[in-house]
């Protein structure tokens, strides 16, 4: 593949900040970038062995990248009145101080109780579990259409990848796919479906995927031009 990329936190005065890097072998030199649908700044690099100097370049523009930093669109905090996309549809987090239980949904509403400082995490931990119940419907549903089973499913804060698939049938996501559109779950969901009967991108894997999620060009595409944006929310 010509692009890869990864995130990686580096310390830039005292403030921890993650970059993307972007290994391009068709990049000429080591260079930056805002990219304001992730949120954050790029730093792209020639090649794989490019890291270090990267890394270093960064350093020395450091405060170019904090002031590029604080002119980026605000993240989007779990705190009251906060707007959050839920399987593609738009939900507002609203504090019931006076109420009882931790979180619910109610029509498009995401009404958290209790003291409002606990509000980020209840809603975090709220759409992890919403996120897995999600993940493992459609996860048991196509195991069973391609006959294989799955060890062990687990939902996490990933950075690098949506979804993956170990040899042992171990499926792993990210619970931020709750956040993108619907097909999008779909699709990744799927795709390491597939992966219990091929471990690799072949032509079978892809036909796999095809049967379990038709139509499948269209969230492949929205990942890659929006997926950045799910690393925005919290
Ligand atoms: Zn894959």
């Amino acid at each position: 593949m010509n692009k890869v990329t990864k995130f990686e936190t580096v310390n830039l005065h005292g403030r921890d900040v993650t970059l993307r890097l972007c290994f391009n072998r068709r990049a000429r030199h080591i260079s930056l970038r805002v990219d304001e649908k992730w949120g954050g700044v790029d730093l792209i690099l020639p090649g794989r062995n490019s890291r270090t100097e990267g890394l270093e370049f960064a350093h020395e523009k450091s405060l170019w990248i904090l002031r590029q930093l604080d002119a980026l669109p605000a993240r989007v905090p779990f705190v009251d009145g906060a707007v959050i996309p839920i399987l593609g549809t738009d939900h507002v987090v609203r504090h019931r101080p006076g109420a009882r239980g931790f979180v619910w949904l109610s029509g498009n509403e995401i009404h958290v109780a209790g003291a409002e400082p606990h509000m980020p995490r209840r809603v975090t931990d709220w759409l992890k579990k919403y996120a897995r119940e999600e993940i493992r419907k459609r996860a048991d549903l196509g195991a069973r259409s391609v006959g294989r089973k799955i060890s062990r499913l687990s939902v996490r804060d990933t950075r690098s990848r949506w979804g993956s698939c170990s040899e042992d049938g171990h499926l792993s996501f990210s619970w931020r796919l709750i956040l993108a559109p619907e097909t999008v779950l779909d699709y990744v969901v799927a795709h390491e479906v597939a992966h219990l009967a091929e471990l690799n991108h072949g032509g079978r894997f892809w036909k796999l995927v095809d049967q379990l999620c038709p139509g499948n060009k269209v969230p492949r595409y929205w990942l890659k031009r929006h997926g950045a944006t799910l690393h925005r929310y919290g």
